[in-house]
């Protein structure tokens, strides 16, 4: 066994050793004085914002046999369709302005995930109303990447290019799925 001490005094020659703080415990950057807009703001922070839309949708493969559709998509191959309470959660990453405080101004964010996805999600019947599931199963996980293209491309044009996003989409509150995925 090392000593504790005596790794701590070889890695902080100049700590008295009282100094009770264990080595590595934070990040470098946060034991500085957050005085103004001097450490804060080089910190990177997630934002998260959450929305909602009702759906229906079908899925199905009209290359299938009916035993195979309904086989593979369940409750959700019903050929009278049905609908989703859906529940999506924005996450945006980025530095703080210094200026403002924020990362993205969530009114913002909000309007664009409305523009972007939930206005045009909401209350529709996603195979039928929506060009991009006309050939697309409107499955989670294909709904969680048309809305992420969008919400990109809305984010893109409101000068927030270098915002990282990621989305969870729920389907039911114990079905979701989540774009980019994990590493
Ligand atoms: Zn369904």
């Amino acid at each position: 066994m090392v000593d504790p001490l005596f790794l701590h005094r070889l890695l902080h020659p100049a700590d008295t050793p009282s100094d009770p703080s264990p080595a590595g415990e934070q990040p470098a950057a946060e034991t500085q004085p957050l005085d103004g807009t001097q450490a804060a703001t080089k910190q990177r922070v997630s934002v998260f914002r959450e929305a909602h839309f009702n759906a229906a949708h079908r899925l199905h493969r009209p290359d299938w046999s009916p035993e195979r559709n309904e086989a593979v998509f369940g409750l959700c191959n019903n050929p009278n369709w049905h609908g989703h309470n859906y529940k999506l959660i924005v996450r945006v990453t980025g530095t703080i302005d210094p200026e403002t405080g924020y990362v993205i101004d969530l009114k913002v964010l909000k309007d664009i995930i409305a523009e972007q996805v939930t206005d045009r999600y909401d209350h529709k019947n996603l195979n039928e109303d929506l060009p991009e599931f006309a050939q697309l199963n409107p499955t989670a996980e294909n709904i969680a990447v048309m809305a992420w293209q969008r919400l990109r491309k809305g984010l893109d044009a409101a000068g927030h290019s270098g915002l990282g996003l990621h989305l969870r989409l729920y389907e039911t509150p114990r079905n979701f799925v989540e774009y980019p995925a994990a590493k």
